[in-house]
C-alpha cells in the first residue's frame, strides 16, 4: 500500500482542497449540515432526543476523496455496498486519514459497516476489513463471518436484515426468522449482536412509510424481550428518514442526500 510521505508541510499542503474541488468539498460540507439539520428537525418533530440518533453515510459509489471531506468535518461512519469497490476506497482512506494532521487521537479512526448483500466467497475479506456487517440474513453467512473474524480484531458488530414489505423486497429475513436467526448469531463467539437494519419497500405516503418502520421496530423489541441486549435500529435513508426517526431509528443510514445522485 503507498504511503505518502508524512513530512509535515506536505500533509498539511494535502488539507488544502485544489482550486477545482473547492466548490465540490463545499459542497458536500453543506449536504452534510443539511443532513444532519434533517435528522434533528425529524428528532424534535417526535420529541425524541437527536443525540439518540447517529448518521451512517453511504459512500458507496463515491471516491475516498469524498469520504475524507466528510471525515475532515467530523463525520466517522461509513457504509459500503460492494466489496470490489470497497476494499481499495477504505484503504486509500485509512492511510490519508492517518496523516491528516489535525491533532487527533490514534484511536480516533474511521468506522465501516457493510450493508449489501453478501455472498459465501466475500465473506473473508468482509470478516477482515469490516467494523459492523448490517446484513445479515442466513445463518450459514453469519458462521463463516463468525469463523472468518479474525482474533486480534474486537469480535464484529451486526445486524439482522429484516424483510418487512413481503414481496417488494428480495432482501432480508421474515420477522420469525429473525428472531431465531438472532439467538444464533447471539451464540457465536467472534459476532456481536447490535440490532437490526431494514430497507422497506419505497412509497411516498408518510403513513406507510411509518408503518413499515413500526414492522422493524417490532422485530427489534421482539428480539430484545428475549434477554439480547441490543441497542441498534438501523433504518430510514435518504427518502423517508424523518419517518424512520418517528418509529424509533437510532442509525439512519444516507446516501444520495449526502453525496449526490448515484
Ligand atoms: C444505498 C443504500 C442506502 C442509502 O440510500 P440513499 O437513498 O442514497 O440514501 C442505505 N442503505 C442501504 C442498505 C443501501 O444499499
Amino acid at each position: 500500500m503507498h504511503l505518502m510521505n508524512p513530512q509535515p508541510d506536505q500533509a498539511a499542503s494535502s488539507e488544502q482542497p485544489s482550486p477545482a474541488s473547492t466548490d465540490g468539498h463545499r459542497a458536500l460540507l453543506d449536504r452534510h449540515s443539511s443532513v444532519l439539520s434533517r435528522i434533528a428537525a425529524g428528532a424534535r418533530a417526535c420529541g425524541r432526543n437527536a443525540d439518540a440518533i447517529d448518521l451512517l453515510a453511504v459512500s458507496k459509489t463515491f471516491d475516498a476523496e469524498a469520504v475524507l471531506t466528510l471525515a475532515t468535518h467530523g463525520q466517522r461512519r461509513f457504509a459500503e455496498s460492494y466489496l470490489q469497490e470497497a476494499l481499495p476506497k477504505m484503504a486509500t482512506c485509512h492511510d490519508q486519514w492517518a496523516i491528516r494532521p489535525s491533532g487527533r487521537s490514534a484511536d480516533d479512526r474511521l468506522e465501516w459497516h457493510f450493508i449489501g448483500p453478501i455472498q459465501s466467497n466475500k465473506t473473508r475479506p468482509i470478516a477482515e476489513h469490516f467494523d459492523w456487517v448490517e446484513s445479515i440474513e442466513r445463518e450459514k453467512i453469519a458462521l463463516r463471518l463468525s469463523e472468518q473474524r479474525p482474533a486480534h480484531l474486537a469480535p464484529l458488530q451486526v445486524c439482522i436484515q429484516v424483510n418487512v414489505s413481503g414481496e417488494a423486497s428480495k432482501s432480508g429475513c421474515s420477522p420469525d426468522e429473525a428472531v431465531l436467526l438472532a439467538r444464533s448469531v447471539c451464540a457465536m463467539p467472534r459476532m456481536r449482536l447490535r440490532g437490526v437494519m431494514a430497507i422497506p419497500a419505497p412509497s411516498d405516503a408518510f403513513a406507510v412509510q411509518r408503518a413499515q418502520f413500526a414492522a422493524v421496530r417490532a422485530v427489534f423489541e421482539r428480539i430484545r424481550a428475549e434477554g439480547f441486549d441490543i441497542d441498534t435500529l438501523s433504518m430510514g435513508m435518504s427518502a423517508d428518514l424523518e419517518a424512520a426517526i418517528c418509529e424509533g431509528a437510532t442509525l439512519v443510514r444516507v446516501g444520495s442526500a449526502l453525496f449526490g445522485a448515484r
